[in-house]
């Protein structure tokens, strides 16, 4: 099963639309990435971080990995 490459959640569907994202939302999240990176997603606090080269891709972009904050 192809997981999305925007929550990392399995994609299930063959006749999703919105392969090879699991939906519309997370497509849009990843073309809004695409047809503008220094474009601020709406629902992302950015606080004009340096290091612009710094691309990570590789980061999982979860919201639910606080589970063991303070
Ligand atoms: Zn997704």
């Amino acid at each position: 099963m192809k997981k999305c490459p925007t929550c990392n959640k399995p994609v299930q569907g063959q006749d999703n639309p919105f392969r090879p994202f699991c939906s519309e939302r997370c497509k849009l999240v990843d073309l809004s990435k695409w047809v503008s990176e220094e474009y601020r997603v709406p629902g992302k606090p950015i606080s004009s971080e340096p290091g612009k080269d710094a691309e990570d891709h590789s980061r999982p972009d979860s919201d639910s990995a606080n589970s063991n904050s303070s």
